[in-house]
């Protein structure tokens, strides 16, 4: 039976370490690292996100705000709003959160971001740094899965990791995350065109799946002894439950942990690793820019 690697657990260890940071900068005379988060719209799901965003940055000792902004916040007013926050020295971190509403352009906003203050990783010249190896901003899905695997001693160094997943928020950053000197991992990448999906995914030794669709990995396409870890996070329909849903990952969980040697639930697994690092990288860009 596979050891469930505790997200929960794992991201409230890495918040306590960025809460010690954050109040023995302020203990030296340093201010607190400051994120600002831009909210454009009323899409429900974002808003909930950035709820938990603030939440958890508030909660590190954090200078956090969030800005809201009707949905027809034009795209020239945007732009400008990011410009202000790239010029403003109180300011580390800048997170816009997507989706933008259909009249702005997510790429232009994205590459207004300052890349020293993009602490999503999103920016050409973050997703350029990494793939070169570089010190910048990793995207905090795939950096909080790599910080959990650290923290569970799970070794990736000439091990087989198979990313299932090319999008540029979780399955392509992830990958060359695996492949960095350091975490020296052999990786093959599969998406929705890869014939045969499970003759890759059973050579895996480490199984990264970030897919959106409920069921993609069954036991069969899993290795004995293969760590899994469940990205997705899918609704789906249950009547027992109050809001008449429940939230399942895109592995059979039940099946897959029977053979595997450790697996990441959902939810309580890749989730709130994923906001953990939005802190951490938020800490890491007040050092870096030295205020
Ligand atoms: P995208 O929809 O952007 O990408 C999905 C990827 O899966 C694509 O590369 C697609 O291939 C590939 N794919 C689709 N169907 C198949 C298939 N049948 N076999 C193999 N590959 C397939 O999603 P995201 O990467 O943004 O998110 C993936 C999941 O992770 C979602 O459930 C999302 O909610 C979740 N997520 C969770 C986060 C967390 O913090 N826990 C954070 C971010 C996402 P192609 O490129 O060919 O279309």
């Amino acid at each position: 039976m596979a050891q469930i690697l505790d997200g929960k657990q794992i991201a409230a260890a890495v918040r306590a370490d960025v809460r010690a940071a954050v109040e023995k900068r302020v203990a030296a005379g340093l201010r607190r690292p400051a994120l600002r988060v831009v909210l454009v719209g009323d899409d429900p799901a974002s808003h909930s996100y950035v709820r938990g965003k603030q939440k958890a940055a508030d909660e590190v000792g954090l200078d956090a705000e969030t800005l809201t902004f009707d949905a027809a916040l034009s795209e020239a007013d945007l732009l400008d709003l990011v410009e202000r926050l790239n010029r403003d020295d109180g300011v580390d971190g800048i997170l816009v959160q997507l989706p933008l509403p259909a009249h702005v352009d997510d790429r232009k906003v994205i590459l207004a971001l300052d890349p020293d203050k993009d602490v999503d990783g999103f920016h050409p010249v973050n997703v350029g740094r990494l793939v070169l190896g570089q010190e910048g901003f990793v995207p905090c899905t795939p950096a909080g899965i790599v910080e959990m695997l650290r923290r569970s001693g799970v070794e990736t160094r000439g091990k087989h990791a198979v990313v299932v997943g090319r999008s540029q928020i979780v399955g392509l950053p992830m990958a060359n995350l695996l492949l960095r000197k350091g975490l020296d991992a052999t990786v093959t990448v599969c998406h929705s065109r890869t014939p045969d999906l499970g003759h890759h995914t059973r050579q895996a030794d480490v199984l990264i799946a970030a897919v959106g669709r409920p069921g993609t990995i069954t036991a069969d396409m899993v290795k004995e002894g293969a760590v899994v870890v469940d990205v997705g996070v899918n609704r789906v329909e249950d009547a027992s439950r109050e809001r008449g849903y429940r939230l399942v990952g895109d592995v059979d969980f039940e099946a897959v942990r029977e053979r595997a040697a450790a697996i990441t639930p959902v939810p309580g697994g890749v989730g709130p690793m994923t906001i953990a690092m939005l802190l951490q990288n938020t800490l890491r860009a007040a050092e870096r820019r030295g205020g």
